[in-house]
């Protein structure tokens, strides 16, 4: 079960936390694994104990959500810059980055079942041309859209969200 619902504090004893907030290896809450939504009921909590003064959302380190957007732009983004015709050295580093990539996400949660989805039979990376890796990436994150109950990305329409800008 990745989601907690105690986490131990400092002094060892274990206290309730709002649904959604999702711990880390070392048992503290992992803000890069949680909804801004669950953070902010969870420093809510807090705030009983800790008087801070609010700071603009923009100056706060990402929560799942925003560390998710930017990492599928950046993602995307390179797809879109994939040459057409790769070389076999370009193909190979291109599959050494995605399972580093599984590896170092932030959120552990949603690195493990990355990794998990790309070691499924049909979903290991292809990266033989742009048109393929462009594909692959969207039917990738068409796998974590699916698992949040989100609309699935039409596919066919990938390059022009992330490469030519959409057919009038
Ligand atoms: P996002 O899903 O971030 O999408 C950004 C934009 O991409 C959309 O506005 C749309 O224009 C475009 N888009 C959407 N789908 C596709 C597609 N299939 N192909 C091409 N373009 C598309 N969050 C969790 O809560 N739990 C997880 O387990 C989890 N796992 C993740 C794993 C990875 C590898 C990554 C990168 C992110 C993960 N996230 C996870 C974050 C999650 O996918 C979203 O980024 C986050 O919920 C914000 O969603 P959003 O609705 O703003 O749009």
């Amino acid at each position: 079960q990745k989601e907690a619902s105690t986490s131990s504090s400092d002094d060892g004893t274990s206290r309730p936390l709002p649904k959604g907030v999702v711990l880390g290896p070392d048992g503290k809450p992992c803000r890069t694994c949680t909804s801004s939504a669950s953070w902010k009921a969870m420093m809510g909590q807090a705030a009983t104990t800790i008087t801070s003064k609010p700071k603009p959302q923009s100056q706060c380190p990402p929560d799942v959500e925003e560390l998710g957007r930017s990492t599928w732009t950046l993602l995307h983004t390179i797809t879109a810059n994939y040459p057409t015709t790769p070389s076999l050295q370009q193909q190979s580093e291109t599959k050494t980055f995605l399972s580093l990539f599984g590896k170092m996400y932030p959120c552990w949660v949603c690195a493990d079942d990355f990794r998990s989805w790309m070691s499924s039979y049909g979903n290991e990376p292809r990266v033989s041309s742009r048109e393929e890796f462009g594909r692959w990436m969207c039917e990738a994150h068409n796998a974590v859209n699916v698992k949040l109950g989100k609309r699935e990305f039409d596919c066919g329409r990938w390059e022009e969200r992330w490469r030519t800008g959409w057919r009038d």
